[in-house]
Parts: C-alpha cells; structure tokens; sequence
C-alpha cells in the first residue's frame, strides 16, 4: 500500500485545518480545505503539483482561501452536491447580518472584535465536480476514497487514504460526537459509517 504523507497548514480565525494530501515522495497532491490565508496555504504547495482542491465541506471558515486559491493554481473546486446549499446560507447570512454564521462561536468571535468576515474574494460557490460516496480519487500512485459524513453538513465528506481519514468538521472537539479533546479520538478505533450501497458500485477511479 503507498504510503501517505499528510501535511497540515493551520489557517484562519478558527484554527481550521488545511490538508495537502499526497503519497509520500510523490508530486500529486489534493488540497483539501483552503479555508483561509491562501498565502501560506499556496507556499506550502510550492513545488507540489496540487490536482484538485477537495471541500469536506462549505462552512466559511473551510472556503475562503478558495477563491484565491483555485485562481492561482487552475485547479477544479471538488465537493459534495449537497454543500452548495450550505455555502449560500453562509453568503446569506453574511449579507443579513455582515458576517458570517460561526455557530456557538459566534458570539465569542464578536465580543472578540472579530466578526468573521471575507478574508479575500468570495468564492462563487460552483463545483466544478461533485463527489459521491465510495469514489475513489487517483492522486498520483495514492488511492483516496471519498467518505459521504453527513451530520455536522448534509453533504460533508471524508476522504480516506492509506489507513488515515480526513474528517473535516465531522469529528471535532466540541463537535457532533461531543468530543472535548482531540485524545478522545485516540481510543475510538474503527469508523463505521452506514453506506447507501457498496462502494463498488459508486463509480470507478477518478483521474485527477
Ligand atoms: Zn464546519
Ligand atoms: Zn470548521
């Protein structure tokens, strides 16, 4: 099995993760959750030749590095047909209310003296491919099966490759499962995750 070599870039008021998922030596990568400081997100994929940007899902803060982003790499936006809702209800309520809607964190954002608010140009909200359940993206020799996760979003994903699974917000502290630190993540072994039917009829490999 190729092994993974995953490296995150922290960005934005939240401390969201941003992922560059590739084989380890390899070139191809998929950049998963550009959700702000496109800056450093693109120097971190200096050199690498990134083949998609991969949404886990649409809330504000896993999106608005994207923009910028995808402009500067040419690269399709990746996502689950579900997620286009969720980005224009963020969009509504930035436009409701001049900021965007951080759920619990809201208000402490606010009293902070930091609304969240756009960061760079706003991405359109047009995927340029949707993802669907048991997919399986080729990124170089790295196989990376795409996980429909909904909970946290409708359309939430998680990408799984080599042993490890990108979760996107569906596992958080504080998040869906009550979690309140990362170590109770430690313990919990296998994922299940009910499925509409077997992965093989999904669709086959990707080229990216
Ligand atoms: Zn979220
Ligand atoms: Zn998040």
């Amino acid at each position: 099995m190729t092994a993974v070599a995953p490296q995150r870039v922290v960005v934005g008021s939240l401390d969201t993760n941003c992922w560059i998922v590739r084989a380890e030596g390899a070139r191809q990568a998929l950049l998963v959750d550009p959700g702000d400081e496109a800056e450093r997100v693109l120097a971190a994929v200096a050199g690498l030749d990134v083949t998609a940007i991969v949404l886990t899902h649409t809330h504000y803060d896993h999106v608005l590095g994207v923009a910028p982003v995808a402009a500067a790499l040419g690269v399709p936006v990746l996502g689950h047909a579900e997620e286009e809702a969720v980005w224009r209800h963020e969009l509504a309520h930035l436009a409701e209310h001049g900021h965007f809607d951080a759920g619990t964190a809201t208000d402490e954002l606010l009293a902070e003296g930091r609304p969240p608010r756009p960061t760079a140009e706003l991405w359109s909200g047009d995927l340029d491919g949707h993802l669907t359940d048991g997919q399986v993206l080729q990124v170089g020799p790295l196989r990376v099966e795409v996980l429909h996760t909904p909970g946290h979003t409708p359309g939430g994903v998680s990408l799984s490759a080599d042993g490890h699974v990108f979760t996107g917000d569906t596992l958080f502290p504080g998040g869906s499962k009550r979690l309140t630190s990362s170590k109770d993540l430690t313990g919990l072994g296998e994922l299940r995750i009910p499925r509409t039917g077997p992965p093989e009829t999904s669709g086959g490999p990707v080229s990216l």
